[in-house]
């Protein structure tokens, strides 16, 4: 800004000026060893101002637990700051009353700005102890100041500006100085410097805009203003999850202050502004509902969750429709070769490394070729049909009866040994050739047909369980005691080596257990769990906050890019075999910054063993593999975690306690 833009504006004939107390209360406090009687004095001088100031601390707004009826005891009782706070308030009020009242320039909404601004910076500055509560309130107050004055030098100029911004205040400043060279701050800083304010109010109001300038000296002041403007849109804005997310993460990045309870801190925020506005007897319009806010976002979280649902069940039905008819033989309607060929190389290293037994029967028909050549192959499709219909009524949900091929069948069957398979074996044997089977359905076939079956059975026997290096070799053994029942005379069981009879009684397969451990206590370890997250979406940001906030005794960080997240953990020097730390990511920026993020974390030796969960919206598999061979330990889809928030949450938590991760 050039200096004849700002003398222009500064001498203007009818700025407004401090009042005189005002005036004199700056004077008087720039000696930091003023007596409190001198301000007394001072604020006796204007009895309207005084009874102003006696309402305000005796309203509850201060909250007194007794009565506070003299000026002199409001100074010891709530310091000098709070009443120098008090009456640079009522002037402003007062010098905004002379201020033409016009169409062009809301004031209510800038009064809602400046009472909400000033009652959160001072709220924040007291949970942050970043800096003087006072000092943050007057700020907040007075920040934007410049706009007032702008329009009452420009007029309509201005008011093209701030129609053109519209809602948006940041935009506010940009097009300040796109379309007049300056921007409110600068004039807010220029108006105080003027009235002799405190020289860090003036350079807070300078750098409210340009916070990346401000010098050390005056670093947290700006900061602790910029959180209560970030509250201030959170209460009045329609889509405060942006806001929301940037006053939890900037409370985090700048002060540590991760764990806040944001509707709490907005609640205390808007009814102490309630209060304010109707002390400086300003009108700020209606206090927004909080409650109705945040069961909006509730609700937002609601449909996200439910759409999310819908999703995962329409996914998972198409996906369940298409594993069907991959894995479903045509013509039986049983598992083919291929779900066969799946399922027994999985049974076979699970009951082998859980040293429990596993049987396989290979089930072929007798002379079955006779069929198609005296009945037909119709018939002969009909007594496939009805012979794997039998399999599957003779096996357990948790066996698996597959058509081999041709018109061999296979059975997997875990948890049974050779001699209890021998026995099943043989109950097969004789559902088959007991009751031929019924060919109504096949025309020209009027008899039924019987048909006998050679079966050939291998086990796998826990006292043994390296006998067979991989699932081939225990089929192979299957087949070869099919081709031993073949040459015994068909219709009859051959069992591996007959010799291995495993005498362990059947036992049932342990259901997956899906209990997770529950949160361990800050008590258990002696130190509190803390899950640092690192979220780039508003919405997802307020939304784990909110849901992982409800953990007792969990200290919380967010994050909102990998970058800060990165110099946060190099600064705070944490440890990852002392610290109950967990690295929680939901990104949506390039899986790349995520990959390269997690590699980061592994590479640093004191993070090398911290739990890093990976949350993903990519259906593409090599995504997650990625992540995980970057280090992740565990990758959720984003659908699978809204389809049950509550149980997703414990899941994570789990990592924590390093007790084993629950499957994906
Ligand atoms: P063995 O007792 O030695 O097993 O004699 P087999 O006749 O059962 O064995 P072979 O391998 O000589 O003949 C199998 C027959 O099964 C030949 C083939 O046409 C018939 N077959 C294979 N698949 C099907 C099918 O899907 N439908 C019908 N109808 N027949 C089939
Ligand atoms: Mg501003
Ligand atoms: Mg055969």
């Amino acid at each position: 800004m050039t200096s004849d833009q700002i003398d222009l504006i500064l001498s203007y004939p009818s700025i407004p000026t401090l009042p005189t107390v005002a005036v004199k209360l700056l004077e008087l406090t720039r000696n930091p060893d003023v007596s409190l009687t001198d301000i007394e004095k001072l604020v006796l001088s204007d009895q309207g101002l005084a009874s102003r100031v006696l309402r305000t601390i005796n309203s509850s707004f201060y909250g007194l637990e007794s009565p506070c009826t003299t000026i002199k005891r409001a100074l010891i009782l709530l310091g000098l700051n709070s009443v120098k706070s008090l009456v640079l308030g009522f002037s402003l009020v007062d010098l905004t009353k002379n201020i033409d009242d016009s169409a062009a320039f809301d004031y209510e909404a800038y009064w809602r700005r400046a009472i909400y601004s000033a009652i959160a910076a001072r709220q924040i500055a007291l949970v942050t102890s970043a800096c003087d509560s006072e000092e943050a309130f007057i700020c907040g107050m007075f920040q934007d100041l410049g706009m007032l004055i702008t329009y009452l030098v420009l007029k309509d100029n201005y008011a093209d500006v701030l129609a053109a911004a519209g809602n948006n205040h940041e935009k506010l400043a940009e097009l300040e100085n796109e379309m007049l060279g300056f921007d409110h701050a600068q004039i807010g800083a220029a108006i105080v410097e003027k009235w002799k304010m405190p020289s860090h109010v003036i350079e807070c109001i300078r750098h409210h805009h340009a916070l990346d300038k401000v010098d050390q000296e005056h670093k947290n002041l700006v900061q602790v203003v910029a959180l209560g403007r970030s509250a201030y849109e959170a209460l009045g804005n329609d889509m405060p999850e942006q806001h929301m997310a940037d006053l939890l993460c900037h409370s985090q990045e700048w002060f540590g202050q991760g764990d806040q309870d944001i509707g709490v801190l907005l609640e205390s925020i808007a009814v102490a502004a309630g209060d304010l506005a109707a002390i400086l007897g300003q009108d700020i319009g209606e206090l927004p509902d909080i409650q109705a806010m945040l069961s909006k976002a509730n609700e937002q979280m609601t449909m996200f969750t439910l759409e999310a649902q819908q999703q995962v069940e329409q996914l998972r039905q198409i996906e369940s429709d298409l594993n069907q008819q991959v894995d479903t033989d045509g013509l039986t309607g049983i598992g083919n070769r291929k779900k066969f060929d799946r399922m027994f190389t999985m049974q076979f290293e699970h009951c082998r490394t859980g040293s429990k037994p596993l049987s396989v029967l290979i089930v072929d028909a007798d002379h079955f070729k006779l069929i198609n050549d005296n009945h037909g192959h119709q018939a002969g499709d009909a007594v496939l049909v009805g012979l794997a219909k039998r399999l599957s009524d003779c096996v357990r949900d948790s066996d698996t009866a597959c058509r081999y091929g041709g018109e061999e069948f296979a059975l997997i069957v875990p948890n049974m040994n050779a001699a209890v398979a021998e026995k099943l074996a043989g109950r097969i044997l004789k559902s088959i050739s007991d009751v031929p089977f019924d060919m109504s359905g096949v025309e020209g076939v009027s008899e039924k047909l019987s048909l006998t079956v050679s079966i050939g059975v291998a086990a796998i026997d826990p006292a043994d369980p390296d006998r067979f290096e991989s699932a081939t070799q225990l089929l192979a053994e299957a087949d070869r005691a099919l081709y031993a029942a073949k040459d015994a005379g068909r219709n009859c069981v051959m069992v591996f080596n007959p010799n291995a009879k495993a005498d362990s009684p059947i036992e049932e397969a342990a259901s997956a257990s899906e209990e997770v451990s529950s949160p361990p206590s800050a008590s258990d370890s002696g130190e509190a769990p803390h899950i640092i997250l690192v979220v780039d979406d508003a919405l997802a940001a307020v939304l784990l906050h909110t849901l992982f906030r409800k953990l007792p005794g969990v200290r919380l960080s967010l994050f909102r890019n990998t970058t800060k997240t990165l110099a946060w953990l190099q600064q705070a020097n944490l440890d990852s075999s002392n610290d109950q730390l967990l690295i929680l990511c939901d990104l949506r920026s390039p899986d790349d910054q995520g990959i390269e993020f997690i590699r980061t974390l592994r590479q640093n030796c004191d993070l090398q063993n911290t739990p890093v969960v990976m949350v993903t919206t990519s259906d593409d598999p090599e995504v997650k593999q990625d992540y995980l061979a970057a280090g992740a330990d565990v990758v959720y889809h984003r659908l699978q975690i809204t389809s049950s928030l509550s149980k997703w949450r414990q899941s994570v938590f789990s990592l924590l306690s390093r007790s084993p991760a629950p499957a994906v």
